[in-house]
C-alpha cells in the first residue's frame, strides 16, 4: 500500500474477485454451455490481460473483444488457440484485418454483405478457412443481417461454406433490453428477439449450414433466462461485479462482487466560512462554516462531470446530490458527496464540520467505489455513482483513464 502513495489515486482489481465471478457463471451457465468472457474495451477498464488471465482462471473457453487490435493483442500477449478460443465482434467492418485475424486463429463475426467479401478474399489469400459467426439483427437495429436481408446473406455465405473458404462457427445475435423479470414489455421484447434468433437458425439450417455453437446471452440472460444459453452465453459487466440494472437486484443478489476500489488520498483539507463558493460557476454554497477536502480525481481521470454537487442557496436544500465517498477517518469511515462542480482533475467535498474534530486530514485514504454490500450509498458502488452522474455502471468504469493506475491484487 505504500507504493500506492505515489499516485494520488488508484484503482485496485482484486483478481480473484474476478475468478470467482466467472467461476459463478460457469456455474450458472451450467453444463451445457460454454461461457465466454466479454473484455473489450480493456475489460470494461479493468485491463485487458489481467482480466482476460483472470477469466480464464475461473473457467471462461472463450474471449471476447468488440475491436479486433484487442482481440489480435491477447494472442500476442500469450493467449493462445489452445487456451482460449477468441471471437471479435469486428466494428471496423470491411477494412478489419482480416487476414491478421484467420492467421491468429480468431474467430470473426460477419453482418454484412461486404463484410462477407472482405473476408472471403483474406480467407483465400491466407489460405485457410475464416471462422464464422453470422450476426443476425433480430431487434437491437445495430449489427447484423436483419430477417429481409438475409436470403442475399445466405447466397453468399452457403457456397463458401461449402468451397471450404468459410468454416461456419457460429450464428449470434445481441438483446437490447437487460432483462427485467418485473417489466412486462421488457419481457415481451426479449421473447420477439427470441423467436426472431430461432427463425434465423432455421433458416440457416435449411440452407445447410447450421450454426454449431449458437449465442446469444448477455449478462442478465446469463442469469436470468436459462433457455437462452444455447451453447455459449456472453456475459461482460457480470464478471466484474455488476448486474446490468440495478433495478434486477444488488450484485450480492446474484453471488457477484465488484472487483475495482477506487481510491485516491484526500488533497489539501482546510476550514472555510459559511457561505463559501465552492469550484467553477459557485454552483455550491457551504450552508455553515465547516472544513472541505480534495479528492484529486477530475473529468480528466474520467469522473463524470455530470457528477457534480449543486446547492446554490447555501442552505442545505440540496438541489442535485453530487457523487458519493468514503473517507477512511482514524474513527472509522464517513460518507460524503461531490460538493460544487467535478473539475478537470480534482473534486471538492464539504466535510460538515470541522476536520480537527472529524478526525479527517491530507493523506486520508477516500474510496469512491468499491465492492460495497449493496446497501445503496452505505459502501458507494459504482451504480451510485451512476445514478449521481445519469449514466450506467459500464459508462463509470469504462471511462477512467489510463492516468489512473490499475493495481492488482
Ligand atoms: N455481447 C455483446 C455483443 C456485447 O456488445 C456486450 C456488451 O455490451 C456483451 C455481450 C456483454 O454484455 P453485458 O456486459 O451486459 O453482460
Amino acid at each position: 500500500a505504500a507504493a500506492c502513495r505515489r499516485y494520488p489515486a488508484q484503482a485496485i482489481v482484486d483478481l480473484k474477485t474476478l475468478r470467482d465471478n466467472m467461476r459463478h457463471l460457469v456455474s450458472v451457465a451450467g453444463d451445457g454451455a460454454a461461457v465466454m468472457g466479454v473484455v473489450k474495451a480493456d475489460a470494461y477498464g479493468h485491463g485487458l490481460l489481467p482480466a482476460a488471465l483472470a477469466a480464464l482462471a475461473g473457467g471462461a473457453t472463450w474471449l471476447g473483444t468488440a475491436q479486433s487490435h484487442e482481440a489480435l493483442l491477447l494472442r500476442r500477449l500469450g493467449i493462445g488457440p489452445d487456451r482460449a478460443r477468441i471471437l471479435t465482434w469486428v466494428y471496423n467492418g470491411a477494412a478489419a484485418p482480416f487476414d491478421e485475424l484467420i492467421e491468429a486463429d480468431i474467430d470473426v463475426s460477419v453482418g454484412s454483405l461486404d463484410g462477407i467479401d472482405a473476408l472471403a478474399a483474406a480467407a483465400r489469400r491466407v489460405g485457410r478457412p475464416a471462422r464464422v459467426h453470422v450476426k443476425c439483427d433480430t431487434g437491437f437495429g445495430r449489427n447484423g443481417f436483419t430477417p429481409a436481408a438475409f436470403d442475399q446473406a445466405l447466397a453468399k455465405l452457403a457456397p463458401l461454406a461449402h468451397e471450404g473458404v468459410f468454416d461456419i462457427v457460429g450464428q449470434w445475435s445481441h438483446l437490447a433490453v437487460a432483462d427485467s423479470p418485473d417489466v412486462p414489455e421488457f419481457v415481451a421484447s426479449t421473447d420477439r428477439q427470441i423467436e426472431a434468433f430461432h427463425d434465423f437458425t432455421r433458416r440457416m439450417r435449411a440452407a445447410g449450414i447450421p450454426p454449431r455453437i449458437r449465442h446469444l446471452a448477455n449478462t442478465a440472460a446469463t442469469l436470468d433466462r436459462p433457455e437462452i444459453h444455447f451453447e455459449l452465453v456472453r456475459p461482460g459487466v457480470g464478471l466484474y461485479g455488476y448486474e446490468p440494472d440495478p433495478a434486477m437486484g444488488t450484485p450480492g443478489d446474484y453471488k457477484l462482487r465488484p472487483a475495482m476500489t477506487l481510491q485516491a488520498q484526500l488533497g489539501t483539507v482546510k476550514d472555510v466560512e459559511a457561505g463559501h463558493g465552492i469550484s467553477y460557476g459557485r454552483t455550491y454554497l457551504t450552508p455553515d462554516s465547516t472544513s472541505t477536502a480534495i479528492v484529486p480525481l477530475g473529468y480528466a481521470d474520467g469522473i463524470h462531470r455530470s457528477a457534480s454537487g449543486f446547492d446554490m442557496a447555501g442552505a442545505k436544500h440540496v438541489e442535485k446530490l453530487g457523487g458519493p465517498v468514503r473517507v477512511m477517518t482514524a474513527r472509522g469511515p464517513r460518507l460524503y458527496r461531490v460538493s460544487g462542480r467535478v473539475c478537470m482533475d480534482q473534486f471538492i467535498i464539504d466535510l460538515h464540520g470541522s476536520a480537527a474534530e472529524l478526525d479527517v486530514h491530507e493523506g486520508d485514504t477516500v474510496e469512491l467505489f468499491g465492492p460495497g454490500r449493496g446497501e445503496m450509498f452505505a459502501e458507494p458502488t459504482a451504480d451510485d455513482w451512476a445514478r449521481a452522474a445519469d449514466t450506467i455502471s459500464y459508462e463509470v468504469f469504462t471511462c477512467l483513464r489510463n492516468r489512473i493506475p490499475r493495481l492488482y491484487e
